[in-house]
């Protein structure tokens, strides 16, 4: 008798879902890769009890040609490499070709889904991974695949799932890193009927930071700029009042693909060690643009793991731009139309400075528009930063001619001064005081 058994297919692909899709929000993530490598312009992803009785992602990317939807759902099936040596040059977020499949194992699965060219959509529906039905139907270009009671078949891999609330918060940071990876796509998040997350699709990064994280945290971030021959930074750093005692707050993105990495990590944390109590973290958003020949992706069934070829220069030029942000001089912001907020939130204007803060505040605002100033006129001759305030604090004309006109969001003060205005921020302008005086 042989004990040497040939998996059927069906339990070879039950096996790799454990792998793929562990846990609804991997569902999500795949789901959603999917219909961004099919160049969608706006996704919704909507879940009912934590994604586990109920997933649907809606695009409106390029579908699928009916006669490849049984492929769509086969193992090893991917239209986006043919062969090894694509692996170095993948620009997708895919290419395993074990999503579908992987999922289609443990779920009922529908799918609507219709190219531009095609005049009838298809409905197809598997279950367990055994294809039901495939039928025509009215429906726009682009794929919605729904995904019901995951893991009904897999009762062990369902009982280590956390409550629907648990899950459901997982699937929601799923989105939110997908939507921060693509500024240029249009995400919606609907959790049991209500709307937890809109990005408009700008293209503009501090946009989406604004939808994820909220206002405070964008009122506090600095914007990282810098390429060299081999790689390409981009995003933002938060300023060091913006701490958190774990990392959930970074997130890090190569070629659009959100990955976890030790060495990126570690290179901000080193640009950011001079200021910082150890055991703090900083809230970041990066995006490395390199070539795919310098990376391999394909380290981990979820891709999340990346290696580097360059990774000392990675650390080196990451750390020092980030160092460079935190220390330089905060510039004078000029204010264009692009600039004005254009979010759906209330915005308060608080005005309610009191005598005693305003004397306070004064002298803050000299001290600032005093080394403004100095930067503004770098061809006169140098004079003392001390000096400087001194002329001025005993000039009682100058002190006079300041008016401090209101204070907004709780965090900037409106300042008239001469012919100009002054946008100052209260809590930058304080850390500078403080930094000149230690100086000093
Ligand atoms: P992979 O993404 O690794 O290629 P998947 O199992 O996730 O493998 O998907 C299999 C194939 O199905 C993809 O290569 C793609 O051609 C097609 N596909 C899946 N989802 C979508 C979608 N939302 N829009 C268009 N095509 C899709
Ligand atoms: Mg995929």
């Amino acid at each position: 008798m042989s004990y040497i058994n040939q998996l059927d297919e069906a339990t070879i692909n039950k096996i790799a879902a454990g792998e793929v899709v562990e846990r609804p929000a991997q569902v999500v993530k795949e789901l959603v890769e999917n219909s961004i490598d099919a160049g969608a312009g706006a996704i919704t992803v909507e879940i009912k009890e934590g994604g586990i009785s109920f997933i649907r992602v809606t695009d409106n990317g390029k579908g699928i040609e009916e006669d490849d939807i049984d492929n769509a759902f086969m193992r090893h099936s991917t239209s986006k490499i043919k062969n090894i040596d694509d692996l170095y040059c993948v620009t997708s977020l895919g290419f395993r070709g074990e999503a579908l499949s992987s999922i289609a194992a443990v779920s009922r699965v529908e799918m609507i889904t219709k190219t531009a060219e095609s005049i009838m959509g298809c409905h197809y529906i598997t279950e367990g991974g055994i294809k039901q039905q495939s039928e025509h139907v009215g429906a726009p270009s682009g794929t919605t695949i729904i995904v019901r009671n995951l893991f009904y078949n897999t009762p062990v891999r369902r009982k280590f799932l956390k409550t629907p609330m648990t899950e459901g918060g997982y699937i929601k940071e799923a989105v939110e890193r997908a939507a921060i990876s693509h500024p240029d796509i249009s995400f919606r998040f609907i959790m049991n009927g209500q709307i937890k997350l809109t990005t408009n699709g700008s293209g503009k990064l501090k946009d989406v930071i604004y939808s994820v994280y909220g206002r405070d945290i964008t009122m506090n971030i600095l914007e990282l700029e810098y390429s060299c021959q081999n790689y390409k930074i981009s995003g933002f750093i938060g300023k060091t009042n913006v701490l958190r005692g774990n990392r959930n707050l970074e997130a890090f993105f190569v070629n659009g693909r959100l990955v976890k990495n030790k060495l990126l990590s570690a290179a901000v944390e080193e640009g950011f060690k001079p200021f910082i109590m150890p055991g703090r973290y900083p809230f970041c958003c990066i995006g490395i643009t390199i070539d795919p020949a310098y990376i391999d992706v394909n380290i981990h069934p979820s891709k999340l793991e990346i290696k580097f070829m360059f990774g000392q220069q990675i650390f080196d030029g990451l750390s020092e731009c980030v160092r460079n942000a935190l220390t330089k001089r905060p510039p004078i912001i000029e204010i264009t139309d692009d600039d004005k907020p254009e979010k759906q939130e209330t915005v308060e204007y608080h005005v309610n400075i009191e005598p005693f803060e305003k004397k306070r505040f004064s002298e803050l605002v000299m001290e600032q528009t005093a080394l403004y100033e100095k930067a503004e006129k770098p061809q006169q001759e140098k004079p003392v930063q001390k000096d400087l305030f001194e002329d001025l604090k005993t000039e009682g004309t100058e002190k006079k001619s300041f008016n401090i006109v209101g204070q907004l969001f709780k965090t900037y003060w409106i300042v008239e001064y001469e012919e100009k205005m002054y946008i100052i921020d209260q809590h930058a302008a304080h850390e500078k005081v403080i930094y000149e005086k230690l100086v000093r």
